[in-house]
């Protein structure tokens, strides 16, 4: 299916963003990307300037630290990882200080260790400091206080911690920017027939198969732990998105229609799938329908091509498109079952001609109502409020 974005980021108030170390340090050199870091800054002022709330899960303390100590690539002895987070985390803190300082925002460093997040009383002590940094414009930006964690009482990434924070302050989206571009139906590297998965409505057993089982969380580019924190995000009602970061101004190209992989947050999946689906910001094309199918779309049924009388724009099968009245005004968007050339062949005919016509036997609908969202006035005003309840 093609990647049909959800609603632009904007419009979440509280959002989490997760960053892994690769993205921000150069794990040969140990050294800070700084352009890419100025890319994100960039972003982040975008959306600070529309009214958002932004906390920052960052990785890149052990990486940045254990060069700078003259430890090998993967410091394998605890004590070294903890020594290398004390030295990195004084340079990623001051890197972000310095990025978001230089647009007039204010970074605020907050150190969680597990039980920061698990126990009750220091759980609400840690929620009420970030919100506090957030209610006074300031960007927290969270990282495990790796230096005094073992083993024992660690997360041990950042997925997981960054999803433990939006569960615990409410956020609206929490978006994990990684080296992979979303969920694939198998390991991309290995599997060519692997599948990206553009919208996951709910985590079922299939979706869960799809990470691989424990243990396989490295051969997957940690698939397993971005599972983990779906559902821990998603189950607190946060919608969750996996994006690459290996791209300049990450965030941006999120709302530009980049290929990743959004979660909905938990409720009714089918409901959660519609509202993906009418929050589809770059629609392909058009369908113009007539009177008779749009009673019948207002009243619940799928789009047959009988009733279309123009199709324009270019788009492939399962693209999203809007579906137009005669005056022109949306009705609805929706998912296509046929590209545009074979949607203007069949446009107006009967769903039982499709095969003479084509030389193949389709679906009889051109959008199946389980894939359309009604957007008329008064649809979109209640998705918009529901997106964002
Ligand atoms: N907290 C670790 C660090 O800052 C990274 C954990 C992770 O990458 O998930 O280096």
């Amino acid at each position: 299916m093609a990647s049909v974005s959800f609603v632009p980021l904007s419009q979440h108030k509280r959002i989490v963003i997760k960053i892994g170390s690769s993205l921000l340090v150069d794990t040969q050199t140990g050294r800070l990307k700084q352009e890419w870091l100025a890319s994100l800054a960039d972003d982040l002022k975008g959306l600070a300037d529309k009214g958002c709330e932004l906390v920052l899960v960052s990785s890149g303390a052990i990486a940045m630290g254990r060069v700078v100590l003259g430890m090998g690539a993967r410091p394998e002895k605890l004590e070294d990882a903890q020594a290398a987070a004390a030295v990195g985390q004084i340079a990623l803190g001051r890197a972000y200080a310095e990025a978001l300082g230089a647009r007039d925002l204010v970074a605020g460093q907050v150190l969680l260790t597990l039980s920061d997040t698990e126990a009750r009383r220091r759980y609400l002590n840690a929620r009420a400091t970030i919100g506090t940094l957030l209610a006074r414009g300031a960007i927290p930006v969270v990282n495990e206080n790796d230096t005094v964690a073992t083993n024992e009482i660690r997360y041990g990434d950042n997925d997981r911690l960054a999803a433990r924070v939006a569960s615990m302050i409410g956020a609206d989206a929490l978006i994990l920017l990684s080296d992979i571009d979303g969920l694939y139906s198998g390991p991309p590297a290995r599997d060519p027939d692997a599948e990206h998965i553009g919208f996951v409505a709910s985590i079922t057993p299939e979706i869960e198969a799809m990470a691989g089982g424990e243990g396989s969380s490295l051969s997957r580019g940690g698939m397993r732990t971005k599972i983990d924190a779906a559902k821990m995000a998603t189950g607190a009602g946060a919608a969750m998105v996996i994006a690459s970061g290996k791209v300049l101004h990450p965030l941006a190209q999120i709302d530009a229609g980049a290929r990743c992989t959004w979660f909905a947050p938990d409720g009714n999946p089918e409901r959660a799938r519609k509202r993906w689906i009418a929050g589809s910001l770059d629609p392909h094309g058009d369908l113009v329908i007539d009177e008779g199918a749009q009673r019948a779309l207002l009243a619940g049924k799928s789009l047959l091509p009988a009733g279309i009388r123009q199709v324009h724009g270019r788009f492939e099968r399962g693209d999203a498109v809007r579906i137009l009245g005669l005056d022109g005004v949306e009705v609805a968007r929706g998912l296509v079952a046929y590209d545009s050339a074979d949607a203007a062949k069949i446009a107006g005919c009967k769903s039982a001609d499709i095969e003479a016509i084509l030389g193949y036997a389709g679906r009889n609908a051109m959008v199946h109502r389980d894939d359309m969202a009604l957007t008329g006035a008064a649809q979109s005003a209640e998705t918009h409020t529901r997106t964002l309840a």
